[in-house]
């Protein structure tokens, strides 16, 4: 039997469930870079430069191993501009007696991918992927029957699967299932943080980088300085470098935020293991083994692998549940349209400036600008998910619709009305003034709250919370909020709800 197996740019590893059983001898590859694929959102262009040179590199593998493999590269005037019309030019010239591929990641072409033993007239297979601990079958017969999910159940069930940081008992290693209380340091500028990780650009990838440049040149972002590793060894060695010199601050600074550091105690695996240059599970294993040889403490070691069995594995879980209702969700009523200054970056607003700019750079910030910053920004001035959810699939290395949906829209937005957060993640400007020196470098006064230089993030939480009063006053994380809300005094509500306005209407000049 002739299969034409089709392997997706996230899918860049010979283990893929698609090459399971797979021949040499009668089997064809197929793999494309598509301008449908590249440009039905504003994908930053190191993205595109990550994603393109990986899937280079891996079809330079899969050949030199061997296997009979079609490669589209990108050119804008291509014949094919779509995958399906890729895989309908294979199918009419290699007639295979089926597609075989991997589920993918993004509910849109899944929709289409289903489809093509239709539009094809060719059986399609597509293969559970196994690069997941809980497949969609397991997470789903989790949730069934409970009205909220929370995260740290699951990530229990995923510690009791996988034997991560388990005694022999059983039981959780270090006594607790987690660590997170004690990842909550503001980082002074001690101990330094490590240096990133930096690959320079090959032949392949500064072709890409030209290509990228010429033909994407209206994407966002920049390719300058392009230094992500494009190779599953070269990621290990990225792996290596985050094991060694980040995990041991990992969990103290986890939710630090610095004016001068992109990267802090971060991993950076994110664009790695999301495209299949590195496995998570092997991730994971490597920084258990860290723990056991007393290279890195408890509290980092937990926070990290509950980052990816938990956290990781809980969004994906909720978003094959609920694609595609889940995508519509708006249960807060925003109708904003996204200020321009998160394509720009051109804010006084010092953490918000930070944030983006450094997105712009790296197509990388870290989970606590992404959640705090700018997605608190957009929560408290009510931007509308589904613009705020176009910004992050565009602009991260690591944006897949799967992982970006689910923590926007849940998790920052809290449009799914509470199913994957229990409360909304807002603060006021106080909370990144704890956790950042932003604050002392910003045009804003963080201390203030109703001068023409007050904070904005200060009156616009309190507008939050005075205006959302019906979905949040019953939520018992939330009491202590309202508390403090109605004590104040009524003239001092009233001047904090009007300089809310005032920030709103001229939204696009802070
Ligand atoms: P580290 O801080 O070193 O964490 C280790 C690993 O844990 C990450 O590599 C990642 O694989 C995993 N991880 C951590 N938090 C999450 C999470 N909430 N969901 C899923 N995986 C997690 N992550 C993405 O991979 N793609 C996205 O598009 C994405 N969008 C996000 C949008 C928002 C608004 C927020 C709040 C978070 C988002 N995340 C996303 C999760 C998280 O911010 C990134 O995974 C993380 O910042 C990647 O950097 P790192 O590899 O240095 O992570
Ligand atoms: Fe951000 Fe407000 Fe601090 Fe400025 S003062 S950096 S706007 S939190």
């Amino acid at each position: 039997m002739a299969n034409l197996i089709l392997i997706l740019g996230d899918q860049l590893t010979p283990v893929i469930s698609a090459l399971d059983d797979a021949d040499k001898s009668s089997d064809r590859i197929v793999m494309a870079e598509v301008h449908d694929e590249a440009s039905y959102t504003n994908h930053h262009k190191k993205k595109l430069v990550l994603l393109f040179s990986a899937m280079r590199h891996f079809a330079q593998r899969l050949q030199d191993d061997g296997w009979d493999l079609h490669y589209q590269r990108y050119h804008p005037d291509n014949k094919h501009q779509s995958l399906e019309a890729v895989i309908a030019d294979q199918v009419h010239a290699f007639k295979p007696e089926r597609i075989v591929t991997t589920e993918c990641g993004e509910w849109r072409l899944h929709a289409q991918i289903s489809e093509w033993h239709k539009t094809l007239g060719v059986p399609v297979e597509i293969r559970p992927d196994s690069r997941f601990v809980a497949s969609k079958q397991e997470f789903a017969d989790w949730a069934e029957g409970r009205k909220q999910l929370r995260m740290e159940f699951f990530y229990r069930e995923m510690r009791r699967k996988t034997g991560l940081l388990m005694d022999a008992d059983g039981k959780p290693e270090g006594g607790e299932w987690n660590y997170d209380a004690d990842n909550r340091r503001k980082w002074t500028g001690k101990p330094a943080a490590p240096a990133p990780f930096r690959i320079e650009p090959d032949a392949t990838t500064r072709a890409v980088i030209e290509l990228v440049d010429e033909h994407l040149s209206d994407h966002f972002g920049t390719t300058e300085d392009f230094h992500f590793a494009v190779t599953a060894e070269d990621a290990e060695q990225a792996l290596a470098h985050f094991i060694d010199f980040a995990l041991p601050c990992f969990g103290d600074f986890q939710d630090a935020m610095s004016d001068d550091e992109d990267w802090l105690f971060h991993s950076i695996l994110s664009p790695y293991i999301n495209c299949g240059l590195l496995d998570p599970l092997a991730v994971c294993e490597e920084a258990a083994q860290a723990w056991y040889r007393g290279q890195a403490p408890i509290n980092a070691v937990e926070g990290f692998i509950r980052q990816i069995i938990g956290w990781r594995e809980f969004v994906r879980g909720i978003y094959w549940l609920h694609m595609p209702d889940y995508a519509r969700e708006n249960r807060l009523g925003n109708t904003r349209e996204l200020p321009w200054f998160y394509w720009t970056g051109d804010t006084r607003m010092r953490c918000m400036h930070k944030a983006i700019d450094a997105t712009r750079r790296n197509a990388y910030a870290h989970h606590i600008q992404r959640l705090m910053v700018t997605g608190n920004f957009a929560l408290l001035a009510g931007v509308k998910p589904e613009d705020i959810c176009d910004w992050y699939l565009a602009v991260y290395a690591d944006a897949y619709d799967w992982v970006e949906l689910p923590n926007v829209l849940g998790m920052v937005m809290h449009a799914d009305g509470g199913y994957l957060g229990s409360k909304p993640y807002a603060a006021s400007g106080k909370y990144i003034q704890r956790m950042s020196d932003h604050c002392s470098n910003c045009h804003y006064k963080v201390n203030k709250s109703t001068e023409d230089d007050a904070c904005p993030f200060n009156a616009l939480y309190w507008h939050f919370i005075d205006r959302h009063r019906d979905d949040f006053a019953k939520n018992p994380r939330m009491g202590m909020m309202y508390r403090n809300w109605d004590k104040q005094k009524p003239e001092r509500k009233e001047a904090l709800l009007q300089r809310a306005e005032q920030l709103l209407i001229n939204i696009e000049q802070l």
